[in-house]
């Protein structure tokens, strides 16, 4: 193999790939590719970014010079059209042409980007990011609201409880497949109204549904009293 050859054409291959060498050129470059498996494997890499930049950019209006010489490389390459079939067999077997590592870089890289998809949907912030408590028939002028921030803290906002006696207090329960997370005790203050930091033991957003019973002070391991709040998703 003649080395200055071979440097040389390396430097004429994009120009090769996109098919703007002059026919005398163009022979010169066929020929040594054709004895030269490093600039064969090298054309093939400029191939798949020539034929992605062909097909990402249908819709954009070349410069004429370019648009002149892509259209009589066209007509005189690919005649007659190949079928949609034909082309993507044909892609395919450019991709998937040694050296492999191109192809398989190709679906490590998918195959990441598709990962990262799933974990992001998993763990992205709920929203909406509030969870609005209906009222029952125990407590019917109460509203209560979740609120849940950015950094994941959970906190409830309560009005118009009605107050309990000193043996009772308010619980939250973070209901998740039926079973129930004590998420707060709490006692209102004397207009019905409380703020409370919620003590989630899983990721918040893994609750389906939520509620708020009476029960004896301190809490209780279930719910035992009456519902006064409820939300489900
Ligand atoms: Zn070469």
């Amino acid at each position: 193999m003649n080395e200055t050859t071979h440097s040389d054409i390396k430097d004429l291959l994009p120009a090769y790939a996109l098919g703007s060498l002059d026919a005398a050129e163009t022979a010169r470059v066929a020929a040594h590719v054709e004895a030269c498996p490093a600039c064969r494997e090298e054309l093939a890499a400029y191939e798949v970014v020539t034929d992605m930049l062909a097909t990402a950019v249908p819709l954009a209006s070349p410069p004429p010079a370019l648009r002149t010489r892509l259209m009589s490389r066209t007509q005189t390459a690919v005649a007659p059209q190949p079928t949609r079939r034909q082309s993507i067999k044909e892609h395919l077997r450019r991709w998937w042409h040694p050296p492999y590592w191109r192809p398989a870089l190709a679906l490590v890289v998918l195959a990441l980007a598709v990962t990262t998809l799933v974990i992001w949907q998993q763990n992205r912030p709920v929203t909406p990011s509030q969870f609005t408590l209906t009222a029952t028939e125990h407590a019917p002028e109460a509203t209560g609201v979740i609120t849940i921030a950015a950094d994941g803290t959970a906190t409830l906002s309560i009005a118009n409880l009605p107050p309990l006696t000193a043996e009772q207090q308010y619980q939250l329960w973070l209901i998740r497949d039926g079973q129930r997370d004590s998420g707060a005790v709490f006692s209102v203050n004397a207009d019905g109204s409380a703020q409370v930091t919620i003590q989630a033991a899983r990721p918040f957003t893994s609750y389906q549904a939520f509620g708020i019973t009476i029960e004896p002070a301190g809490g209780s391991p279930g719910p035992t009293g009456d519902r006064v709040l409820g939300f489900n998703l």
